[in-house]
């Protein structure tokens, strides 16, 4: 899927509508402490009979892209993502 270089979108810090530039960024990995960390630990790792339910995870062939939307006039950076799965991302 095709991405323009930059798109208008709001700004919180310039209280309006500004260009942004858009870059690729991996997703960072999830926090050890975080509330559906510590479920899936509980329900699946931890315990008696403690065993993983489901090993085995058929890969997914699409990812989430995941942007970062640079401000143009205060610098300011902010996540942006597009809810849609795709395969390739290509910044036009
Ligand atoms: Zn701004």
């Amino acid at each position: 899927m095709k991405i323009p270089k930059t798109i208008k979108i709001y700004c919180k810090k310039c209280n309006e509508h500004q260009d942004h530039k858009i870059k690729v960024t991996k997703s960072k990995k999830a926090r050890a402490d975080s509330k559906g960390t510590r479920r899936f630990q509980k329900k699946h790792k931890k315990g008696y009979g403690g065993k993983a339910k489901f090993t085995i995870k058929p890969k997914k062939q699409t990812k989430k892209p995941n942007f970062t939307a640079e401000c143009s006039k205060c610098k300011s950076k902010k996540p942006f993502s597009i809810p849609k799965k795709m395969k390739k991302v290509e910044i036009v």
